[in-house]
C-alpha cells in the first residue's frame, strides 16, 4: 500500500487533533503489531479507528475478515477508495463507544481487536472492551506510555488506579514494546506503547456481578488519601443500603485502614462479592 503520507495529500486531508488522528507511519511497527495478534486464515478482527487503512490491508492479508472502524467520514470515504480491491474487509463508519463487539460472529466465537487508538477515549475503549469480553479472545492496542504503564503497575505503586484492577481481572497482560513519537505522522508529544490483552476463560477471580466490581474498584479509588474504609463509606450501595463497613470489611478479611492502591486484584474481588452478597441480602 501506499505511505500513509501519500494518501494524506492525495486525498488533501488534514489530521484531525480531536480524533486522536497520528498516523503511523512505519511500516515495522504496524507488521509487529500484526505480528504479536497471531492472526489466523479462521479470524475475524476487528480494528479501532482504521484511519488510511495501512494496517487494515496488513491485517486483511492474514484473517478470514476484517472489520474496520472508522468515525470520521472523511477517512471512511479514503478506506472506501483505498480498500475497493480486498475483498475480505468490511468498512463500518462507527463510534467504537457505541459498537456492538457481539455482532461479527452473531454472538458466537471470538473475535480479536486490533487498534492504534484515538487516546482520547482509550479508558472508555477498554470499559466497552471489558463489556465485551466474552466475544473477544485478545486485543492489542496502541496507547499513550502513561496509560499503558497504569494498566501493567503493580499493587502499592503511585500508576495502580482502577484500570490496573480491572484489565488484569479479565485479561493476561503483554507489554509488546514502546514507540517513539517519529513512528507517527504528525507526531505526538508522548511516547507510546502497545499491549496486548489475552482475555481470560475465567476472571481472575470468581464474580458473581461485573457492575458491583466496577463500583468497588471506583469507590476504593475515588479519593487516593483517603483509607480504604472511608472511601467505601461513600459508596452508594453501602450508603443506600446502610451497610456496617468495618463488618464488611471483616468478612472479606482486609484491614480498613489500608489505601486501595494496596490492595491485590484478587482482594478487590472478595471485597465486591462480599458487597454484592450483602446487598443481595437485605
Ligand atoms: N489506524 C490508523 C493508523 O494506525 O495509522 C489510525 C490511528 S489514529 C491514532 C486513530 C483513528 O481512530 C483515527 O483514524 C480517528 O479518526 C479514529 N477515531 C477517533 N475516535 C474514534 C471513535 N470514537 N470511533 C472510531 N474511530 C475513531
Amino acid at each position: 500500500m501506499e505511505s500513509p503520507l501519500k494518501i494524506l495529500k492525495r486525498h488533501r486531508i488534514r489530521p484531525v487533533k480531536h480524533l486522536g488522528q497520528s498516523f503511523l507511519v512505519d511500516n515495522n511497527i504496524t507488521s509487529r503489531i500484526v505480528d504479536v495478534s497471531k492472526i489466523d486464515g479462521d479470524d475475524t478482527v476487528v480494528e479501532i479507528g482504521a484511519g488510511l487503512g495501512a494496517m487494515t490491508s496488513m491485517i486483511a492479508e492474514k484473517a478470514k475478515k476484517v472489520i474496520a472502524l472508522e468515525i470520521d467520514p472523511k477517512l471512511v470515504n479514503v478506506l472506501n477508495e483505498e480498500l475497493k480491491e480486498i475483498s475480505n474487509i468490511e468498512i463500518i463508519r462507527t463510534d467504537v463507544l457505541r459498537y456492538d463487539f457481539s455482532s461479527p460472529l452473531g454472538g458466537t466465537g471470538k473475535i480479536k481487536v486490533i487498534g492504534n487508538i484515538p487516546y482520547n477515549v482509550s479508558s472508555q475503549i477498554l470499559f466497552r472492551l471489558i463489556e465485551f469480553r466474552d466475544h473477544i479472545s485478545s486485543a492489542t492496542l496502541m496507547f499513550q506510555k502513561e496509560v499503558a504503564d497504569r494498566i501493567a503497575a503493580v499493587p502499592g505503586t503511585k500508576e495502580y488506579g482502577i484500570l490496573s484492577v480491572i484489565i488484569p481481572m479479565y485479561a493476561v497482560l503483554s507489554t509488546i514494546m514502546t514507540v517513539p513519537p517519529l513512528c507517527f505522522h504528525p507526531k505526538p508529544k508522548v511516547d507510546s506503547t502497545v499491549l496486548k490483552m489475552d482475555m481470560r476463560e475465567r476472571p481472575l477471580f470468581e464474580l458473581s456481578n461485573h457492575s458491583m466490581f466496577l463500583k468497588t474498584v471506583k469507590a476504593a479509588f475515588s479519593k487516593r488519601r483517603k483509607t480504604l474504609a472511608n472511601n467505601l463509606k461513600g459508596m452508594d450501595t453501602v450508603c443506600s443500603g446502610d451497610m456496617d463497613v468495618s463488618s464488611l470489611l471483616d468478612e472479606a478479611g482486609i484491614d480498613g485502614r489500608r489505601r486501595g492502591e494496596t490492595l491485590t486484584v484478587e482482594e478487590f474481588g472478595r471485597l465486591a462479592e462480599t458487597i454484592f452478597r450483602a446487598a443481595r441480602n437485605q
